[in-house]
């Protein structure tokens, strides 16, 4: 079964009567379960393509069909109860809550799900990417590698069906960065999250089951053993 279906996706930025088509007509699907990167030169697109794939922005024209819905028909209301369902993303910029600390940011999407054990499940998080001791810390406090392991722990508290990550291991030195490479690898495996990671990293993007090349608007796929 396809979870994200997207067929004659278009996106054109205009700014003053200037317009960028950054993307172009591109048409790809993914299957529950599979891993797959998104790899292209720095302003090619990956980014853009990764905030329609999760309904966080619209195309200018095809669709994008996320586990089954179509996102275009959608509210932005509607679509980001999809998302607070089972969707996981981490931001490249992280977008953590400045006014919540670590925890409380990790808490955020286990509280709309009203879980009675928010708390204790987000300081699981923590620990597991390595933060255990800096549940209080404010976003300020913490550095951006830091920042960027936070918001991996609250990506995995939605215990999502899809996780989206843009350039996750991006701010990370090589050991930190191979400790979450595993989690979201065995997210994968274990628990059968899709996976969809915009990298540079050649190396990351070998280890997922599909690469996607983006240049010049245009989409060239290969697959890989
Ligand atoms: P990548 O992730 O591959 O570096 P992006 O998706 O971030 O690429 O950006 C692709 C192109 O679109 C860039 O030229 C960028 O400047 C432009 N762009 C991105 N977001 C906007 C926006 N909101 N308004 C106008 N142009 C944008």
């Amino acid at each position: 079964m396809n979870i994200l279906s997207i067929k004659n996706l278009t996106k054109t930025y205009k700014s003053g009567n200037r317009s960028l088509t950054v993307l172009d007509d591109v048409t790809f699907d993914i299957e529950e379960g599979e891993s797959i990167s998104i790899v292209g030169p720095s302003g090619s697109g990956k980014t853009t393509l990764l905030g329609l794939c999760a309904g966080l922005d619209s195309g200018t024209s095809g669709s994008v069909q996320l586990d089954g819905k179509a996102m275009e028909n959608l509210s932005e209301d509607e679509r980001a109860a999809i998302r607070n369902q089972r969707v996981g993303f981490i931001f490249q910029n992280f977008q953590l809550l400045p006014t919540l600390t670590a925890l409380e940011n990790v808490m955020v999407p286990l509280e709309l799900k009203k879980r009675k054990d928010a708390r204790q499940k987000a300081q699981e998080l923590l620990a597991k990417v390595g933060l255990g001791d800096r549940s209080t810390h404010y976003p300020t406090q913490l550095s951006g590698g830091e920042q960027q392991r936070v918001s991996i722990a609250r990506a995995f508290a939605n215990e999502p069906r899809i996780l989206f990550a843009d350039e996750p291991t991006g701010n990370l030195d090589t050991e930190t960065g191979e400790m979450i490479e595993k989690l979201i690898f065995d997210l994968n495996k274990e628990e059968g999250t899709t996976l969809v990671l915009v990298t540079h990293d050649l190396d990351l993007a070998a280890k997922t089951q599909r690469i996607i090349h983006i240049k010049g608007g245009k989409i060239q796929e290969e697959a890989h053993a």
